[in-house]
C-alpha cells in the first residue's frame, strides 16, 4: 500500500528558521532513494552567506505571513474550491500537493534598480516582496518532490517546498528530514527559469545527479555553456530529455507532459507543463507570445484541467513607457479577460494568472486591476497557496 495516512495536521509556517536542511541531510547515510537526493559536499560558508542573504530579502516571518494572507484576501479571488487553498501551515490537503512558490516574473517583485512606484512600498517592506514564478509538487506518501522551473529565488523555494514537505505525517513531522530533488523540470532558457540551477553546483550544494528534464535545444544549452556544462560534467545534474507530448511518468500516479509554445525562443524552444496527480490536473504556463500566435487552443487546454496558471506577465499595452512592447510579446492580462469571456463561469474559474512583470498593478495592494480579473471570475495567483493533486 503506497499511502501512508496524514493524520497529523500540526505545523510550522512554512520558511521561517534559517537552519539548514540540507546539511543534515549530507550527515546521514544514503542510501537507495538517497542516492537521488541532493546533498552538500562543499559549500557550506557560501551556502549560508546566500541563505542569509536571500532570507532578508524575501523570507518572511510569522508576522508578515500573517499579513501576506491578510493582503490575499483582499487582493485576491476567493480559493474557490477546497483543494485550493490559501498559504496554509496545517498538515497536507492531500497526499499530492502542489504548492505556488513564486508568482513574479523573471526579474522577481521589486525588480533590480527601479526605484519607481510600482517597487518602492516593496523595497520598504520585505512582506511586499514576491519571488520568481515556479511551483513545487509533493507527494507525502513516497516522499518525493519536483520542481517547475528553477528561479534565481532557488534557495528560498526549496526551503518552501522542504517545509511543506514537513508538514507530512511520518515520521513526526519536525523530524521529517527533506527528501531532496526528485528532479527539476524547465520550461525555457529565460534567466528566470533555470538560472537558479547556479545553486546546485560545487559552490553551493554540490548536488548528487539531480534529473533535470529539458526539451532539446534546452539540454544543448546546458551541455554547451558554462557554468551550466559543469553541473553536467559534475554530475550535479542529469539530464533527462523530453519530447513535447510525451508524458513523462514520476511514479505511479503523477505524471507531467510538456506541450511547446511559441516565445521569443533565442536560446531554447519553450514549453508549458500539464501536470496530473490522481485526482486533479494542472496546467503551468509562465511564458507564451500570444495566445492567437499558438497552433493550439488555450480555451480547449482550460477545459481539459482542473486548473490552469497561465502567463500575466503584463497587465495591459503601455505598461513599460518608452519601450516598444511588441519586442517583449506576451498576452496582456486584459486580452485574456476580453477572449475569455466567452468562456462559461467553471472554466473561467480555472484561470489563475501568475509571472507578474514588476509593472503589472495587480502586485500592488488593493489594486484596481486584480478586482478587475475577479469580475472576470479568474484569480491571481498567490504565493504559497497549495492544490490538492
Ligand atoms: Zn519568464
Ligand atoms: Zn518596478
Ligand atoms: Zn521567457
Amino acid at each position: 500500500m503506497e499511502d501512508r495516512s496524514l493524520r497529523n495536521t500540526q505545523g510550522k509556517p512554512p520558511i521561517i528558521e534559517l537552519t539548514n536542511a540540507y546539511s543534515r541531510g549530507a550527515n546521514r547515510n544514503s542510501k537507495s532513494r538517497d542516492d537521488l537526493r541532493a546533498t552538500h559536499s562543499n559549500g557550506v560558508c557560501e551556502e549560508l552567506k546566500t541563505s542569509e542573504r536571500l532570507m532578508m530579502r524575501h523570507v518572511p516571518t510569522i508576522r508578515s505571513w500573517i499579513s501576506l494572507v491578510v493582503i490575499v484576501a483582499f487582493t485576491s479571488d476567493a480559493w474557490s474550491a477546497t483543494w485550493v487553498q490559501a498559504p496554509r501551515t496545517s498538515g497536507p490537503l492531500l497526499p499530492v500537493e502542489l504548492v505556488v512558490l513564486g508568482i513574479a516574473q523573471d526579474a522577481g517583485f521589486p525588480q533590480a534598480g527601479c526605484d519607481k512606484n510600482c517597487c518602492r512600498q516593496a523595497w520598504a517592506d520585505p512582506s511586499l516582496r514576491r519571488r520568481v514564478a515556479s511551483l513545487g509538487v509533493i507527494d507525502h506518501a513516497t516522499g518525493q518532490c519536483w520542481l517547475f522551473d528553477c528561479t534565481p529565488d532557488f534557495p528560498s523555494q526549496l526551503r518552501m517546498l522542504d517545509e511543506r514537505y514537513r508538514l507530512g505525517s511520518e515520521p513526526i513531522p519536525s523530524q521529517r528530514e527533506p527528501p531532496g530533488l526528485e528532479g527539476i523540470f524547465l520550461t525555457h532558457a529565460h534567466i528566470g527559469h533555470y538560472a537558479g540551477l547556479i545553486h546546485v553546483g560545487r559552490e553551493v550544494m554540490g548536488a548528487d545527479k539531480i534529473p533535470t528534464y529539458a526539451m532539446p535545444r534546452m539540454e544543448k544549452f546546458l551541455i554547451g555553456n558554462g557554468p551550466w556544462s559543469q553541473l553536467v560534467e559534475l554530475e550535479n545534474i542529469v539530464l533527462k530529455p523530453m519530447q513535447a507530448g510525451t508524458e513523462v511518468r514520476l511514479n505511479r500516479r503523477l505524471t507531467v507532459t510538456p506541450f511547446l509554445v511559441p516565445h521569443r525562443d533565442e536560446f531554447s524552444e519553450t514549453v508549458g507543463f500539464t501536470i496530473k496527480g490522481p485526482s486533479k490536473s494542472v496546467t503551468f504556463l509562465p511564458d507564451i507570445d500570444k495566445w492567437s500566435r499558438w497552433d493550439r487552443s488555450i480555451e480547449k487546454l482550460i477545459e481539459q484541467v482542473d486548473l490552469a496558471y497561465l502567463d500575466g506577465t503584463f497587465f495591459e499595452n503601455g505598461e513599460i513607457p518608452g519601450r516598444d512592447m511588441a519586442l517583449i510579446p506576451h498576452p496582456f492580462v486584459a486580452e485574456s479577460i476580453n477572449r475569455f469571456a466567452a468562456l462559461d463561469e467553471t472554466q473561467r474559474k480555472k484561470v489563475r494568472f501568475i509571472h507578474f512583470n514588476h509593472t503589472n498593478p495587480v502586485l500592488q495592494v488593493g489594486s484596481k486591476s486584480a478586482q478587475e480579473i475577479k469580475r472576470a471570475g479568474m484569480a491571481i495567483a498567490v504565493e504559497g497557496e497549495v492544490v490538492g493533486l
